[in-house]
């Protein structure tokens, strides 16, 4: 590990002038995964600035009836809560099926949002083609191993998964991510926040350099009854996904109002499937039209040598979901 830099950030500002300052600086809060990438030399951060100290933990109602994520609310602590547990169970299946109970006990929310991928060829720094960790140098996954890799969204340059359990259902919830600079606040809805990979795979989200997440806001939900995170790995815990489905349904009966879907383990950032929920709005449950929004949801698949078996896992899985969110399984 190279040599850092320790400080310890008491107030939002101290923080936000040294991010502002250097673009050396990293944010420290679990560390789950930054100290990971410092360790095999990924991340070389000058100086690492701890905020854990800071007041941004919470976990509150909105006015508006919807609800405030601190960001630096542990994962377990989130998936706990009861505002989540009544509200957004959704969530709550989700960041339980991730990592293990020592990590998400020392993860943040704002820390799930920028977890990196776990493609092979990113974390190992050895491996001398990853456009995400040097720009310019290639992709060892276009023609390498690419068995984890995505299916939707890539491009020639990268076609690395983000690896979150936990924003696959904020994508589905709709959430806003509030963030700060030392100019000001603004949000990011979750759909923007993260990226495809396009010709700047090394980029992961758009937040700015200098920004820190303060929040994550969930809009009121019709989405809190009939609902299933569905999960595929290699293993049945501590293992990524190779495959993700948040499914909710608005139900009157058997009649679908409205319908949320959103895929893990198949893009660069949690892949929204809004031609899916379209397929299901206003239908009446059944195979047929869950088998019509899973083929629609992954219409524009791409498959590389090693992971063509992810579209019909998908499919399966996208299917599978539907039923038991709408009781049918
Ligand atoms: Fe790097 Fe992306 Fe290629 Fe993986 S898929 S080797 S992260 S450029």
């Amino acid at each position: 590990m190279n040599p850092f830099e320790y400080r310890r950030a008491d107030q939002p500002n101290t923080a936000l002038q040294a991010i502002g300052r250097s673009r050396q600086s990293k944010l420290l809060a679990g560390g789950t995964n930054l100290i990971d990438l410092m360790k095999n030399g990924v991340e070389q951060p000058a100086t690492l600035v701890d905020i854990n100290r800071l007041a941004f933990a919470s976990i509150e109602t909105l006015p508006d009836g919807g609800l405030r994520l601190g960001a630096l609310a542990r994962n377990s602590d989130t998936a706990d809560h009861p505002l989540v547990r009544q509200g957004y169970p959704l969530l709550s299946q989700a960041i339980l099926a991730g990592a293990s109970p020592q990590l998400r006990n020392m993860a943040t929310n704002g820390g799930n949002l920028l977890q990196r991928t776990r493609c092979y060829y990113f974390t190992d720094a050895t491996f001398p083609q990853c456009n995400k960790r040097a720009p310019g140098s290639g992709c060892g996954a276009v023609e390498g191993f690419n068995r984890i890799h995505a299916i939707l969204g890539a491009s020639p340059q990268c076609i690395a998964t983000h690896p979150s359990d936990m924003c696959v259902a904020l994508a589905a919830l709709d959430a806003t991510i509030r963030v700060r600079n030392e100019k000001g606040e603004r949000t990011i809805p979750m759909d923007r926040f993260h990226r495809l990979p396009g010709t700047t795979p090394h980029i992961d989200t758009n937040l700015d350099p200098d920004e820190l997440i303060l929040s994550i806001d969930l809009p009121p939900s019709a989405y809190a009854t009939h609902y299933h995170y569905l999960k595929i790995r290699d293993r049945a815990s501590y293992a990524f996904a190779l495959v993700s489905v948040a499914v909710a349904l608005d139900l009157n009966g058997s009649q679908i109002r409205g319908a949320r879907i959103a895929l893990g383990g198949v893009a660069h950032k949690p892949w929204r499937a809004k031609e899916a929920e379209s397929v299901l709005a206003g239908k009446t449950m059944s195979s047929p039209v869950f088998e019509e929004a899973a083929r629609s949801a992954l219409r524009n698949a791409t498959t590389y040598r090693h992971n063509a078996f992810k579209v019909e896992m998908a499919r399966m899985a996208i299917v599978r979901a539907l039923n038991i969110a709408g009781g049918l399984a």
